[in-house]
């Protein structure tokens, strides 16, 4: 007679704007003859070593979704996700057990006309998880499709593999800039997307790499990272000083600062979502230069003068989540010491204490008052040995 197991499963679940807690999340799947946890086809199961934390998930905790989707169940957090292989489906091959991996968030439907097209992650039916309705890594177990795992490198530690999936985003922005040797690239928001940028457009060759931050230890910390100049936002000239001259003035500044930058940057890319960067990053290109959006924001619609795209001829791009083989070359540029993420993680907190992660995420820094940067949680033994599959109760 068939039977199911439960995985005792613990999972950092969402259960609307600023209701996350730890709690059983039970993962159950059916057995095998020989009593065994029976992973699903074309699946294996997943226990997760690793969950980066991202201003995306602080946002939906705090806020609730960009795009207006309201919770109507309880899902786990967190889109960064990596782990080891503890079970795999039957018919897997390519796959074992002590397989460690990172894992892709997207699930696109390969039938919508942007999959046909190529374009998978504009997937009209996109399932990501970790947001609304899907699953994220912030769970003991996860049974995932092989088609969503992309393998580590021995030299990759959890700690590193939490970062993949930001280094992955990074590698989708430096295309759609056309990132290449020589080039003068301005970065407006010292994040962890941006400084990821950074430090890629530093091992493609960059001429100079230049940072715009608001908080005075990230612009510090952006130029021991990978920048030659970095910026702070100075304040406003006075109260009535509107964003337009705000742009003007600070824009006019940085390229009278920096040596060599002539008319303007090959690249502008804006990771705040904030109108006077996104208006700086407008004038901060040269004529002939490429802006890419990244930052995202809501409410009040920033003012662009188009005049400004049109008679510079410039290039305006936007860019969404990552693109084929873009987590493969992540863990191969971390693989070969081209961009050090370990540096960029200020934090690492144990699953137990994902709230508290959360928390110094949210504050910016943690409750000794040390400055958060990249936060990434880790699940069980973290760096250590393979752990054997937990037999759940049958039922
Ligand atoms: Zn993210
Ligand atoms: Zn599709």
């Amino acid at each position: 007679m068939p039977s199911n197991i439960s995985l005792p499963n613990q999972a950092l679940l969402m259960d609307g704007v600023d209701k996350l807690d730890i709690r059983a999340y039970p993962l159950t799947l059916p057995t095998t003859a020989d009593g065994n946890a029976a992973v699903p086809t074309g699946c294996v199961l997943v226990r997760v070593k690793a969950t980066g934390i991202c201003g995306s998930d602080i946002h939906l905790w705090k806020h609730g979704s960009a795009v207006g989707t309201v919770v109507t169940e309880p899902y786990a957090m967190g889109h960064e996700c990596a782990g080891q292989v503890v079970a795999v489906a039957e018919d897997i091959a390519d796959w074992k057990v002590g397989d460690r991996i990172a894992i892709k968030p997207g699930v696109a439907c390969f039938a919508c006309e942007d999959c046909t097209r190529g374009y998978g992650n504009l997937c009209a039916n996109m399932r990501y998880s970790g947001t609304p309705g899907v699953d994220g890594g912030c769970q003991t177990y996860r049974v995932v499709p092989v088609t969503q795992l992309v393998r580590l490198t021995p030299k990759i530690s959890w700690t590193e593999a939490g970062l993949i999936q930001p280094l992955a985003v990074s590698i989708q922005m430096a295309r759609q800039a056309g990132l290449r040797n020589s080039q003068k690239v301005m970065i407006l928001g010292g994040g962890c997307i941006g400084l990821l940028l950074g430090a890629m457009a530093k091992s493609f060759g960059a001429s100079q790499v230049v940072v715009f931050e608001k908080q005075t230890h990230r612009v510090e910390f952006a130029k021991s990272y990978c920048a030659d100049h970095a910026f702070q936002n100075p304040p406003r000239n006075n109260p009535d000083e509107t964003t337009q001259a705000y742009a003007t003035r600070v824009s006019k500044h940085i390229l009278e600062s920096v040596p060599g930058v002539g008319r303007g940057f090959d690249i502008c890319i804006e990771a705040t979502g904030a109108e006077e960067c996104m208006q700086m990053g407008i004038k901060l290109c040269r004529p002939g230069g490429t802006y890419i959006q990244v930052g995202m924001y809501r409410g009040k619609l920033p003012e662009i003068n188009m005049m400004e795209v049109c008679v510079k001829q410039l290039n305006v791009r936007g860019t969404i989540r990552y693109g084929t083989n873009c987590f493969e070359e992540a863990v191969e540029l971390i693989d070969r010491g081209l961009v050090d993420v370990k540096r960029l993680v200020s934090h690492t907190f144990d699953f137990n204490d994902s709230l508290s992660a959360f928390e110094a995420v949210y504050n910016l820094h943690d409750v000794q008052g040390k400055e958060v940067f990249k936060t990434v949680i880790l699940h069980g033994d973290g760096d250590q040995g393979l752990e054997s599959v937990v037999h759940g109760e049958s039922s």
